[in-house]
């Protein structure tokens, strides 16, 4: 269901008979290249999407936060002073089946509006309490980062009723102390901070040491289509821990910092030292911050072509090195840059399942969606979902 401004504003007065004070919109994600590399401290070039987590809220004069989620039919309440620090909770979408909605998830959204009321509290931050509703459009467990979005929308919400200035990047280091340690997902700041700073009709390269944005351009006549799969894996918690602990090894082995600061050919010197497996880990981590440097810079020059082969560079690292791609993301890949009008495909987000970010021409757009998915479901038997994305905002308060 696509949300607006209307439409939450009419679902607010619904349920609480008057108008809301105030609308907060987080957008979620799709990364165009970058991918394994935030937690390596190294590049991302991710881009803000018009699907968004909506809040329509009026603020209360006490410490309770009460949501009605529109998307799960459901209530959720808390007391702003009953958050006391967490011990790591289990991810939601792992918990066991029989607490699972429809969608496979369990229905534990109000624990991401508690943990970044909670992250709030702990840095300091005066909150007060509020009634709202939510809903969203962005997919669930797709790859779209629905959790940031939701988290971002809740920080924008906290801040608009406890009148806090909006401070995206430290908001986005908020949120995903949220999810790292309320939730217990063990993510980098790239979600967060794209639906906290995005900017539209760009995408945001952003290193993950500095936390530095820059907003790039995308190339002119050119569309971005987010291709899902729809096939999910639950490994893919245990395959990102592992890959995380195989980077910092590479790098202790490297003797720097973070895999950010090595180069191909210190890698290479090292070789035989390292672990088959560890070795190609760092490889493509080291070539994809390279890589993702260079497509800012096809960006800012207006070069899809250049843009497009850095993605399709990034998709066969991604499979053959980060081991981290799928039948179905390769079946999906290949049906997409097999299209005429796409300059590049990948997969985009952790990977194991869920989405593909293709780059192609924007007059051709929906023809490539439709033949796309068509191409997909002969080849594999999925029914794909295909998103033609505009590149929108950060996070808003309307
Ligand atoms: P992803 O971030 O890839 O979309 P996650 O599993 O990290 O997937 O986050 C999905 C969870 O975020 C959902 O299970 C739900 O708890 C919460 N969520 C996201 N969007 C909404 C929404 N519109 N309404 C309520 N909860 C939401
Ligand atoms: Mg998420």
């Amino acid at each position: 269901m696509p949300i607006g401004q209307v439409e939450i504003s009419a679902q607010f007065a619904d349920r609480f008979g008057h108008l809301p004070n105030w609308i907060v919109r987080a957008p979620g994600r799709v990364n165009l290249i970058g991918e394994h590399t935030d937690y390596n401290d190294g590049f991302v070039l991710p881009m803000a999407i018009d699907r968004a987590v909506w809040i329509a809220l009026r603020p209360r004069n006490d410490r309770i936060v009460s949501v009605y989620s529109i998307d799960y039919d459901e209530p959720g309440e808390f007391s702003l002073d009953e958050l006391v620090t967490p011990a790591i909770k289990p991810r939601p979408s792992v918990a066991p089946p029989s607490a699972t909605d429809g969608r496979g998830f369990m229905s534990g959204w109000i624990e991401y509006l508690k943990g970044t009321a909670w992250s709030l509290q702990e840095a300091g931050h005066r909150l007060t309490g509020w009634d709202g509703v939510l809903a969203g459009d962005v997919p669930l467990g797709a790859g779209l980062s629905s959790s940031a979005a939701l988290e971002m929308a809740a920080a924008r919400a906290l801040a608009a009723a406890g009148e806090l200035p909006w401070k995206p990047v430290e908001m986005a280091k908020l949120g995903q102390r949220a999810e790292n340690q309320w939730v217990g997902v063990n993510c980098g700041i790239m979600d967060q901070l794209i639906s906290a700073a995005g900017r539209a009709g760009n995408a945001l390269l952003i290193d993950c040491r500095s936390l530095q944005t820059e907003p790039v351009p995308l190339p002119r006549g050119t569309s971005v289509v987010v291709l899902d799969t729809s096939t999910r894996r639950g490994l893919v918690n245990s395959a990102y821990n592992e890959r995380r602990r195989q980077c910092e090894q590479a790098a202790r082995l490297l003797d720097v910092h973070a895999l950010r600061d090595a180069t191909i050919e210190r890698l290479e010197q090292s070789a035989g030292k390292m672990d088959p497996a560890v070795l190609r880990r760092a490889r493509h981590v080291i070539a994809e911050n390279d890589r993702t440097l260079l497509a800012a810079d096809a960006m800012r020059r207006g070069d899809a072509v250049e843009l497009g082969r850095l993605m399709h560079q990034s998709h066969r690292s991604l499979r053959d090195d980060y081991e981290v791609s799928s039948d179905a993301l390769n079946a999906m890949v290949e049906c997409a840059s097999a299209h005429r009008s796409c300059f590049g495909a990948r997969m985009t987000g952790a990977g194991f399942g869920g989405c593909a970010v293709a780059l192609v021409r924007a007059e051709a757009a929906e023809d490539f969606a439709r033949d796309t998915a068509a191409a997909y479901q002969r080849k594999t038997g999925h029914s794909p979902a295909v998103y033609v994305c505009q590149a929108a905002d950060g996070a808003e308060l309307l």
